[in-house]
């Protein structure tokens, strides 16, 4: 695919935190408005690293849909930064950095509150080019990503193409606006105007899975166990933030016989788990541990320990706990 550069002076340098999700949005709107919106220096604070429409009127884009890039890769576009507590976003992941964590991507719905005439709606031809453009940013590939035109900021290709390489293809990981502002994006990606379905998710997530074939495949770049796999690590194992192995304060050191799910084994030198902590809540987070480290990889159990519904029922019961703890402390300084 070919994605066309038209840039934004609206972003922040830089990428202070691994990307782990790709967040879409409605425009309300269409290319050619987000495209007057996010290169504008009006005082609208408010770009994405792409804008995926048609009929934006430039020489030599197609007139079908076709990809905008605003913000390079390894710049943080500003899409995202409006997350609220109400959002699913605040429960799992940090709530600093949310512009590095995200890639953002704009669609064009024709735009307008009000009904009719097709407002609100993404088109087929977008959601295609869009499952696309997700489709080349998970896998992570410098090369390709290169060739379709996709830039980015300079000394960031190594982690930027790491981390869409690791990022889980899952309903929290690909996600719609709505997940990180909660109210106060109601509608984006979320039903609207002539839309009564929102952003389709499930669908996503269909077209974006690899074909089953051998016991090990390749998805976004690097081999994963073809059905959900945990993995041991002995007492004292460092997970890593970076592939780098290298120290740094976002290390995590677990705590004896922990099961994690394996997510893969990019390097002969590492593989890739996801955090879940002593609750047994999922951190959202991708880590590295030495290949040589991890002691087993096998079948999850069935019912898998990592299934959606435990998994939820270990965040709710941890934030009672929260709570509880709060309640008490307040109690104590007679709050
Ligand atoms: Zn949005
Ligand atoms: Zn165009």
């Amino acid at each position: 695919m070919t994605v066309y550069w038209v840039g934004s002076p609206k972003f922040t340098a830089g990428h202070p935190a691994p990307l782990i999700a790709l967040v879409h949005h409605r425009m309300v709107g269409t290319l050619r408005s987000t495209d007057a919106t996010f290169t504008s220096t009006d005082g609208r604070e408010a770009s994405t690293h792409f804008g995926v429409g048609y009929g934006c009127g430039r020489a030599g884009h197609p007139t079908t849909a076709h990809v905008h890039q605003y913000v390079r890769l390894g710049d943080q576009a500003w899409g995202n930064g409006n997350w609220d507590p109400s959002g699913a976003w605040n429960d799992r992941y940090p709530t600093s950095y949310v512009n590095s964590r995200t890639i953002s991507i704009e669609h064009h719905d024709n735009g307008g509150r009000t009904r009719g005439n097709g407002k609100g709606v993404v088109s087929e031809a977008v959601i295609a080019a869009s499952i696309e453009l997700d489709r080349l940013l998970l896998r992570g590939n410098l090369a390709e990503l290169r060739a379709a035109g996709i830039r980015f900021r300079a000394g960031t290709e190594t982690a930027i193409t790491r981390e869409l390489g690791s990022i889980p293809l899952d309903r929290h990981h690909v996600i719609d606006h709505h997940y990180i502002a909660g109210r106060l994006k109601p509608s984006c990606w979320r039903p609207w105007a002539d839309d009564p379905t929102g952003f389709p998710q499930a669908r996503y997530l269909a077209a974006l899975a690899p074909a089953p074939s051998t016991p090990e495949e390749t998805v976004n770049s690097y081999p994963v166990p073809k059905v959900p796999s945990v993995a041991t690590v002995p007492a004292g194992t460092w997970l890593y933030a970076t592939s780098a192995l290298q120290p740094s304060p976002d290390n995590l050191q677990v705590d004896p016989g922990r099961d994690m799910p394996y997510l893969g084994q990019p390097s002969s030198t590492y593989r890739v788990v996801e955090y879940v902590d002593e609750a047994g809540v999922h951190q959202g987070r991708a880590m590295f541990a030495k290949a040589s480290e991890i002691t087993s990889v096998r079948p999850a159990p069935d019912p898998t320990p990592f299934s959606q519904a435990r998994l939820d029922a270990a965040q709710k019961a941890a934030a009672a706990a929260v709570k509880v703890a709060a309640e008490r402390a307040a109690a104590a300084y007679g709050a």
